[in-house]
């Protein structure tokens, strides 16, 4: 059986149940179920990005789940944009509680007051912490399995105390490297994206927004950077003791990443057969598949276990001995983007060889079994390499760069994103060109400058590339 990847909304709906990553048939909506399988991507995913929070000094915490509507209430521009979605409880047991908690949509009401009682002194900052938790929000759009959900459950934040405005751009560009990095492990390419005014995060002065493509050329939201100023503390007081002795409110940012990163991880590698995995981040790197003959069972079975057991000390590996025939083998394992297959038969025993298959490009070698443990390191990375290779032309594919509102308006149908150059008031400019076209304004590409080129819109002088595309 095969899951054609052209009609990608379908296949990813087959791959995620098939290959066992989630369940959504959990009978509350827009709330899924992560099986075993899809449980150890997440746990392989969620630690690269411990793992690069904690190198760049950010401490993981961990804040109870309601928020009193007190709290949430406090700044102004954040309830008037969470306001809406927002699940609350307001009984405890059989008596109506005095004040309604919300369950987190986010954090940043949830940790300020706490921010507000450590912060004394300068000393005290900056206080970087995040936390991997699950935040509710009441979509009323269509759901996704880990794409729109009423539960996010893996959802990373980060929140950020800082001394001036200048630190808390730095720390904006601290994170754009976590963040860099992150993508550019998991093999997911993206648009550094600053998004207009109308669509900044409630309560922000700046948002930046990394966007990727998925297959069917619609954009997919897989993480954000907030510059929150001074907003925040002014309404929660979070203030310090600068050298001078002077009360200064802090400034704040926070950064968010969800479980997209899994669902861009599935659709943007998968193909066909089902999962590619990356083997950084697959839960069996290598499946090892005996050939059994008859009459050769047993020194078929014997190399198999040994092969098991030398790679065991430092791969995840698995040794399919189940009585299902091996192209059922091949199949299952295919599907569930097993990087490595390692196939053992009676003849390849007899030559001292191995065949192997990689699943990123479907080729088959046979190595001399004594040179394995080199060869398997080196074709980890090459298939790292090529799966990262391949996901960055397809990207670049689907992007399509204007030069004029015609040449936009001929793409706009097309399952593209679209690029064009904008003058310095982009975000006005931006919005004329969404008005005439189906494709919605996204914002500015931060990593990609014109040079010599014209606004498409009032024909003054380009400084942006903007962005438009469908999106998730
Ligand atoms: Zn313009």
């Amino acid at each position: 059986m095969e899951f054609p990847k052209e009609n990608f909304s379908e296949w990813y709906q087959e791959v995620l149940a098939s290959a066992e990553i989630v369940d959504n048939r959990y009978p509350v909506k827009g709330m899924l179920v992560w099986r075993p399988f899809g449980f150890a991507i997440r746990k392989h995913v969620t630690g690269l990005l411990r793992e690069l929070l904690d190198e760049t000094g950010h401490q993981e915490v961990l804040f109870p789940t309601l928020i009193p509507e007190t709290s949430l209430d406090k700044e102004a521009e954040h309830i008037k944009g969470f306001g809406g979605e927002v699940y609350w409880v307001t009984y405890g047991g059989k008596s109506p509680l005095d004040v309604k908690l919300a369950l987190r949509p986010t954090s940043e009401t949830a940790m300020y007051p706490m921010f507000s009682l450590w912060i004394r002194s300068h000393a005290d900052l900056p206080l970087k912490i995040y936390q991997i938790v699950s935040v509710f929000r009441y979509e009323t759009k269509h759901t996704r399995p880990l794409i729109r959900v009423r539960e996010v459950s893996t959802f990373k934040e980060a929140h950020c105390a800082l001394r001036t405005e200048e630190e808390a751009e730095e720390e904006m560009k601290i994170i754009d490297g976590v963040y860099k990095a992150f993508w550019t492990e998991l093999g997911i390419p993206f648009l550094r994206v600053q998004r207009p005014s109308w669509d900044k995060f409630a309560g922000a002065d700046k948002t930046i927004a990394f966007d990727t493509i998925m297959p069917n050329g619609r954009t997919l939201q897989i993480a954000t950077s907030h510059r929150l100023s001074q907003k925040f503390s002014k309404a929660f007081n979070v203030v310090y003791e600068d050298e001078n002795g002077e009360q200064k409110y802090a400034y704040l940012t926070s950064h968010g990443v969800s479980e997209r990163a899994i669902a861009a991880l599935i659709g943007v590698h998968g193909d066909n057969r089902g999962l590619v995995l990356p083997p950084e981040f697959a839960p069996v790197q290598i499946v090892i598949v005996p050939i059994i003959f008859k009459g050769k069972e047993d020194i078929v079975m014997k190399k198999a276990k040994e092969i098991y057991d030398k790679l065991v000390v430092n791969w995840r590996v698995k040794l399919d001995d189940s009585d299902s025939n091996p192209g059922d083998k091949f199949y299952y394992w295919e599907l569930r983007g097993v990087p490595i297959r390692i196939e053992i038969g009676p003849r390849d025993i007899q030559n001292k060889v191995l065949t192997i298959s990689r699943r990123d490009n479907l080729e088959k070698v046979q190595i001399p079994e004594d040179r394995l443990l080199d060869e398997l390191n080196k074709l980890a990375e090459e298939i790292h390499e090529n799966i990262k290779k391949r996901a960055m032309q397809e990207f670049k594919r689907k992007i399509v760069v204007a030069k004029s509102l015609d040449e936009i308006k001929k793409s706009d149908n097309k399952p593209v994103v679209i690029k064009a150059p904008l003058c310095e008031d982009w975000e006005e400019c931006g919005k004329k060109v969404e008005d005439q076209i189906s494709k919605e304004f996204r914002g500015i590409d931060l990593d990609d400058k014109p040079e010599g080129e014209k606004c498409v819109v009032c024909g003054k002088p380009a400084k942006y590339y903007g962005v438009w595309s469908n999106a998730y």
